[in-house]
């Protein structure tokens, strides 16, 4: 069941002797406790943020820290990657995050030792924090797919089967990167203004605010997982940038879907917030609009309508080469949250399962571009550029796709009153020109 689990972890009285955690606008308070995989004089390790540091796990189980289970779920992070930890599943994971917040917590018998693993965040490379399997991108905001649908038929702009299951492509997992990593603008062919095709730099690229799921232990080929247990296999989340080729995208989707247009490259926030750190924040699954046809019971369950959405609010800033020289703060272009989402995460796992399709641990589940309603939920440009043409940002420069040199970098906050808000770090990537076409 996916029932929320909110234990003495998410007490939002519990406060850390690392001080910056106990910071109010800070995305890592002991009541968090995400696992990324952090770098530092050339050795890649799991680690737990905590404020403006990280909790190395090799060292901490080398101080004596954890034993029994906690140090076995400890030693599945001393790797480059955290999969052998996801393979423990959510159970795996909640004993070592429970014990880390006893250690993390004020007046800790483990503080000295403790305080010996910690490695400044501003010091560490953040990589990757898992091996990616496979990566699958839904598109579950209907206000995201209504928007670009208007143009095709402003009567029905939702595809047929919008509203009956949640949609999705697979993408590519070997260029999903970390935050950081720039991306250079791809090279792409395309219609020109005439129709006849084009090849060079793609020249409407574009970003996509999505929110990443982690699967853990899921199901094996011809087992179907059901909705009710789907939230259990999911065991962390993240911030996920689907950088689009709208002009590509445009020429090459019809009639097998987007293809070199996503693959080019997607980023994702360095953290894994867990499953279990995200309980205090469940919500509501989308309420039905008036007219919305009824899902198929395969994809309903009545847990997961209860509790299976999230309370996540995300955002969007961009900055361009001149604001960098003007020290001008970045520009926040979306607000979002994935209320807006029509479909569960739970949902996304059951119908991706339901022919029997296995999900391995590490797969990357997208939930496509969380727009909201409203002009400031549009979380792409291309939602933008059809409805405005374009933006303009508060320095006066204009855009219409993303310009090289512009960075774009998303955040998360999972808040509700009452709890103590949790972010997610940042998921951020700087556009670098066309590199030059090979030459034979
Ligand atoms: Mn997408």
């Amino acid at each position: 069941m996916g029932i929320p689990l909110v234990d003495s972890t998410h007490d939002p009285a519990l406060r850390s002797w690392v001080a910056s955690a106990n910071a109010p606008g800070t995305d890592f308070p002991i009541q968090n406790l995400p696992f990324g995989i952090l770098r530092t004089g050339g050795h890649a390790r799991g680690g737990v943020a905590i404020g403006d540091e990280i909790l190395d796990l090799p060292a901490a189980l080398a101080a004596g820290l954890l034993a029994g289970d906690v140090a076995r779920a400890a030693e599945a992070a001393t790797g480059e990657a955290l999969n052998p930890l996801l393979a423990l599943g959510r159970p795996g994971l909640r004993v070592l995050r429970q014990r880390l917040s006893a250690i993390l917590a004020e007046g800790s018998e483990d503080r000295a030792k403790a305080a010996r693993c910690l490695v400044p965040m501003a010091e560490a490379e953040l990589l990757l924090p898992m091996q990616v399997g496979n990566f699958t991108d839904f598109m579950a905001s209907r206000y995201h797919t209504g928007r670009l649908g208007r143009r095709r038929d402003p009567q029905n702009p939702l595809p047929p089967s919008f509203l009956h299951l949640p949609i999705a492509y697979h993408s590519r997992a070997t260029t999903v990167r970390v935050s950081g990593e720039p991306v250079a603008r791809p090279h792409g062919q395309s219609a020109g203004p005439d129709g006849a095709p084009r090849f060079g730099p793609v020249q409407s690229l574009d970003f996509e605010l999505e929110f990443g799921a982690v699967m853990g232990p899921a199901n094996r080929l011809g087992e179907p997982i059901p909705v009710a247990r789907a939230a259990d296999s999911i065991v962390g989340y993240c911030l996920l940038n689907d950088w689009s080729a709208r002009d590509v995208q445009r020429f090459e989707m019809m009639p097998l879907g987007p293809f070199l247009s996503k693959s080019l490259s997607t980023t994702i926030s360095p953290w894994l917030v867990t499953a279990d750190a995200l309980a205090p924040f469940a919500a509501p699954a989308f309420a039905p609009l008036q007219g919305d046809p009824a899902p198929l019971p395969y994809l309903m369950d009545t847990d997961d309508q209860a509790t299976g959405g999230l309370d996540v609010t995300l955002r969007v800033a961009v900055t361009t080469p001149r604001m960098r020289a003007e020290g001008a703060a970045p520009a926040i272009i979306c607000t979002s949250s994935l209320r807006h989402l029509n479909w569960t995460f739970a949902q996304m796992v059951a119908h991706h399962t339901s022919n029997g399709c296995d999900l391995r641990i590490g797969d990357l589940l997208g939930s496509g571009t969380v727009s909201g309603p409203e002009p400031d939920g549009r979380a792409c440009l291309a939602e933008v550029v059809m409805e405005d043409g374009g933006f303009t940002l508060p320095n006066g420069e204009k855009r219409v796709f993303l310009e090289d040199g512009d960075e774009v970098t998303f955040t998360g906050r999972a808040e509700r009153p009452g709890r103590v808000p949790i972010g997610f770090g940042r998921c951020a990537a700087r556009i670098l020109p066309a590199r030059p076409w090979p030459t034979a």
